[in-house]
């Protein structure tokens, strides 16, 4: 029987970034994946082959409609989607077999099959059974349903049957505009699908700042993409030619169908914990189904930890990477800590979307007094050298001390720009920190800082 110090369950952003901390600290590591490759949803079939398709269609959208305008000229690209599709598994496959080479230079033992808990300090694979003085359940999430809905992964897809579709929809119907479901359709819309969005709610990307979610609904339709917001989809029929959805609108109560060629279902996803064998141990859960932990990632059976989509807070793989180092270092005696209000997260359609800290709106509700910074990318010079122009830095700051408190960015390199507010954020800064900065230019990130002079004395290009 082979003893470890650490067992990681699941190979997704959260455990295999938890099991090379814990290595690079000394403890002997091992990290249980049910599929064959490591990275997880992320890698395998989440963030990393989506930006694979959303970089791809972009140039394909570039090529169609701003080529020419450069002086670009000649026949827009024809798709090739079998080509396409192998581009995205090379870099997927480059992106999991780095996980592979990562456990060998940290000598991680990585055994392959499902992992069930017998007992705390014991996992059992298969007919082996591995003790460890810890485990930390990394075991992730997977696709929600609606019901009257069935995924059966050709006509009603979810993510992953939508990322390796075979062939090209006419007619896409994405059910719910969170962010999934908005890069996706993206991608289809670009690549010619005529592609309906219908959301339960009346405004797209829930819980983000209003400013950001009505441009980026006018932007996105400016792009083709048709929203049917307000709407409940009761069931999905299914035959040869594709799949009816009915929907009852909320405010009137009316009903419709939407045909389409496709359904995909973007409505959320779900923790996943299936056959570890929690409930026998009794490891307490939330009512959403997710591991309770405190504020270190115990559960309430010693020696046992959980981080990532499988317990609370938003699902987003930098949040179970930092979760993973923070639980490696706490075992391994450290002081691990994840500040959960300064987390960003990004949208990556074009233009990107991104935020951190407070929305005007929670701002508002708080009853906090705040003011606002905000400054449009069409004042950017190189924004405009992209056709990017569209779209604004909101810069959010405490009325009376400045302290910055959020930011929301809807423009070119929104992903990247973010990460300036990040680091302030964490080091307590004033917008007028980032005002008196100097910025390089001409660069997307001068948008920032004059949104943070908008804060105070005003922008100098608005
Ligand atoms: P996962 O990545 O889900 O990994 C869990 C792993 O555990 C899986 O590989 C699973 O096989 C394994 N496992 C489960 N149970 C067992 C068991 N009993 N035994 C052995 N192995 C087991 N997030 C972002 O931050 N940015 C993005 O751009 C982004 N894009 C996304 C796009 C899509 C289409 C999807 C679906 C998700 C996206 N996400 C994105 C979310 C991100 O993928 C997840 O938040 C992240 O993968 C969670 O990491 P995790 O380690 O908790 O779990």
């Amino acid at each position: 029987m082979s003893s470890y110090d650490l067992i990681v369950i699941g190979a997704g952003p959260g455990g295999y970034v938890c099991a090379i901390r814990a290595a690079q600290l000394g403890l002997k590591t091992a990290v249980i994946e049910g599929r064959e490759t490591l990275g997880g949803t992320c890698l395998n079939v989440g963030c990393i082959p989506s930006k694979a398709l959303l970089h791809a269609t972009h140039n394909l959208h570039e090529a169609e409609h701003n080529f020419a305008k450069m002086g670009l000229e000649g026949a827009a690209p024809t798709v090739n989607w079998a080509q396409m599709q192998a581009y995205k598994g090379d870099v997927v496959g480059q992106n999991t077999g780095g996980i592979e080479f990562l456990f060998k230079k940290n000598k991680i033992t990585w055994i392959k099959g499902w992992a069930s808990i017998p007992a705390a300090g014991q996992v059992r694979v298969g007919d082996e059974t591995y003790t460890a003085k810890h485990i930390v359940i990394a075991s992730g999430s997977e696709p929600a349903s609606l019901p009257g809905l069935t995924i059966d992964e050709k006509t009603i897809v979810s993510s992953t049957g939508a990322l390796s579709l075979d062939k090209i929809p006419a007619r896409l119907a994405v059910i719910g505009a969170g962010v999934i479901g908005l890069e996706l359709g993206s991608v289809y819309a670009r690549l010619g699908s005529e592609v309906t969005v219908i959301e339960y709610q009346d405004k797209i990307t829930p819980g983000m700042d209003g400013d950001v979610q009505r441009t980026l609904q006018r932007i996105l339709s400016k792009q083709g993409l048709k929203f049917i917001m307000g709407a409940a989809v009761q069931e999905a029929t299914v035959d040869e030619t594709g799949a009816t959805l009915r929907y009852k609108l909320n405010k009137s109560g009316e009903e419709a169908t939407l045909a389409a060629d496709t359904v995909l279902v973007a409505t959320g996803r779900r923790p996943y914990t299936d056959g570890l064998g929690l409930a026998d141990l009794g490891v307490a859960m939330t009512p959403r189904g997710q591991i309770q932990t405190d504020g270190h990632y115990a559960t309430n059976v010693a020696g046992i930890y959980a981080i990532g989509d499988a317990i609370t807070g938003p699902m987003l793989a930098h949040k179970a990477e930092d979760e993973g180092i923070a639980i490696a270092e706490i075992l391994a005696g450290q002081a691990g800590h994840v500040n959960y209000d300064i987390i960003p997260g990004v949208i990556y359609t074009t233009p990107e979307v991104a935020s951190v800290g407070a929305t005007e709106e929670a701002l508002k509700e708080s009853g906090r007094p705040y003011k606002v910074g905000k400054f449009s990318f069409m004042g950017n010079a190189r924004a405009k050298a992209v056709f990017q122009g569209e779209g604004f830095v909101k810069l959010l700051a405490d009325k009376e001390t400045d302290r910055i408190l959020g930011v929301h960015i809807i423009g070119p390199a929104a992903g990247d720009l973010v990460h300036e507010i990040c680091v302030a954020m964490e080091f307590g800064a004033a917008a007028e920190d980032i005002a008196r900065t100097c910025h390089a230019h001409p660069t997307f990130s001068e948008a920032v800082r004059e949104a943070a002079l908008a804060c105070n004395s005003g922008a100098i290009h608005a």
